[in-house]
């Protein structure tokens, strides 16, 4: 606009947006700019032409456009085009086309035209700005090292750190790939001021540039540091839709989704030693997953330990007439009811029970589950069904009361309904299989016993991820119940009065002392706390249970 003026065309994702950002973001950086304050104070809103979404200035005019309103995007000729979160406009605007294009035919004119595309990228696949870097010639950042002053561009893998056994981020360094040396985040302000741009590729398309840049450049003091970066990451490993984000917005890089590279065969050789319905040792919980189907139900029963760790401890199906079984189980009578009442055994002779279950009652038994769920024939049995959204979370934080209708009479509000985040349920799940990729079994976050068949682990990848959806998708003539039921026993893990997920090391510890006496408490605790410190003198503070009801850990 000072440098080169000529008509622009600056696009946010929406016309919304586009006002939000002119008030938020452009009207400060004219006023603080002293170049931009001087040329803009000219054409002062003299006959309302600084009106919304125009500004004119001496050679130009500014123009605030939203890539969802083809009118927008179609008013004169321009010569530049800054397009603001290019991942987040859409491949079709009204039945005309891509916003790109209306936009590229309105810089014809101009032969000096620019185009700016800026944007954290979104999904591999379906990102425009991952396409379009791909298409240039990839410029990246580097940095002489201060050890060897060879160059080097910041790269998330050779960030590396330590942790206090707490998982709290102690200490942070970056690893230099030439010479091995460890450079401090101190050393990054000469660094970035003795730095270049670097094309990494040959660009697919003449003159056509590309740049990208990773949270780890930030300017200290501007944005987060290394050890808060390196403990975001690290808090984000158990949520898909935060190591999305993270991958997104903070690497820079499009998310791909791992799990279609799963095979049930690769997932069949985790199998360990123990046998089906044997507790392992460090398995100290116990939840419950069931699918109804028209002719028979199945179930899912999953261990829990510290830190989360889960065991596939059983997996059954149940073969006849659901209402019967129903039916059955409310006069705590047949086959169904016995397995669900029936402890499991630890190797140390203790019983364990199982702690909560849930129950889908989407599909053709809709009442009969609900009238099995208020005979409360077994504790904290929950009544489930799946959210419509996707993204919520795995057990929706507060039940609906709902009707039932038994025997032809109706019982206002008789059950309580909790919704479950299948779709989060099933990234949890596919997340675990895919980190666990050649990780010995000990630190594994999802194990499986010998003995379930074939069709388990083909059910337990019977589903794929469609990002471009945004759902999961059934694979072509398989089932799905083995992976469904597991999603149930997670959201189960999650009823207010276990909450596995809360749980602390005191927690799980004052478990493994009733159910593993004479075990080390922790044996099977995470591996990489390696200086476990002396933090016994600290002042202990009182032991956390469950839910506010109270106490979980003395029922069992
Ligand atoms: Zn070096």
């Amino acid at each position: 606009m000072d440098h080169a003026p000529a008509p622009t065309l600056l696009i946010e994702p929406t016309l919304d947006l586009r006002d939000k950002i002119e008030l938020t973001r452009l009207k400060p950086m004219i006023e603080e700019t002293p170049a931009l304050r001087n040329i803009m104070g000219v054409a002062k809103t003299r006959d309302g032409s600084n009106k919304q979404g125009i500004k004119l200035f001496p050679g130009g005019v500014l123009i605030l456009g939203g890539a969802n309103s083809a009118a927008s995007l179609r008013q004169m000729p321009i010569r530049y085009v800054i397009c603001d979160e290019a991942d987040a406009f859409p491949w079709d605007i009204g039945g005309e086309g891509d916003p790109m294009g209306l936009i590229a035919g309105r810089q014809t004119t101009f032969p000096r035209r620019k185009t700016l595309e800026i944007s954290t990228p979104t999904i591999k696949d379906a990102s425009r700005i991952d396409e379009d870097f791909e298409r240039g010639d990839q410029r990246r950042w580097v940095m002489p090292c201060p050890h060897c002053t060879e160059e080097v561009a910041f790269r998330w893998k050779l960030l590396q750190w330590t942790r206090t056994p707490e998982g709290v981020v102690s200490a942070c360094w970056y690893v230099c790939e030439h010479c091995g040396g460890e450079i401090e985040e101190s050393h990054k302000p000469h660094m970035l001021a003795a730095g270049r741009w670097l094309p990494t590729a040959k660009p697919k398309v003449a003159g056509w540039r590309s740049y990208h840049i990773n949270a780890l450049y930030y300017p200290i003091g501007l944005g987060l540091s290394w050890m808060e970066l390196a403990q975001e990451w690290l808090d984000a490993q158990s949520d898909p839709a935060k190591l999305k984000r993270f991958i997104n917005t903070r690497l820079g890089e499009a998310w791909e989704d791992r799990s279609r590279d799963l095979k049930p065969r690769i997932i069949a050789q985790r199998a360990e030693a123990y046998a089906v319905r044997d507790i392992p040792p460090g398995c100290l919980l116990l939840t419950c997953g069931i699918d109804t189907q028209d002719d028979r139900l199945a179930i899912q029963v999953l261990g829990w330990g510290a830190s989360e760790q889960a065991w596939v401890i059983d997996w059954l199906e149940i073969p006849g007439d659901p209402a019967r079984m129903f039916r059955d189980a409310m006069k705590q009578q047949g086959a169904f009811y016995d397995y669900l009442n029936k402890p499991f055994r630890n190797a140390w002779g203790k019983d364990m029970r199982i702690a909560a279950y849930a129950i889908d009652s989407g599909g053709h038994f809709t009442h009969e589950v609900y009238g099995f769920v208020r005979s409360r024939c077994l504790p904290r049995l929950m009544a489930i069904k799946g959210a419509s959204q996707s993204g919520k979370p795995v057990l929706s934080p507060r039940p609906r009361p709902m009707d039932v209708t038994s025997r032809g009479r109706t019982i206002k509000k008789g059950v309580m309904l909790w919704m479950v985040g299948a779709d989060t349920a099933k990234h949890w799940v596919h997340n675990r299989l895919v980190a666990d990729a050649g990780v010995e079994p000990e630190a594994r976050r999802l194990r499986f016993p010998a003995g379930l068949d074939e069709d388990y682990y083909l059910q337990l990848l019977g589903e794929v991820f469609d990002p471009e959806k945004n759902r999961w998708v059934k694979r072509r003539g398989r089932r799905n119940e083995a992976l469904d039921t597991l999603g149930y026993a997670v959201a189960a893990s999650q009823h207010p009065e276990v909450r596995v997920h809360r749980l602390r090391k005191r927690d799980w510890e004052a478990l493994s002392r009733t159910l593993e006496p004479g075990e080390a408490a922790d044996a099977e605790s995470v591996k990489d706390n390696k200086q476990e410190p002396a933090n016994d003198d600290k002042p202990k503070r009182k032991r956390r249970t469950g839910g506010k009801r109270g106490g979980f850990v003395k029922n069992w």
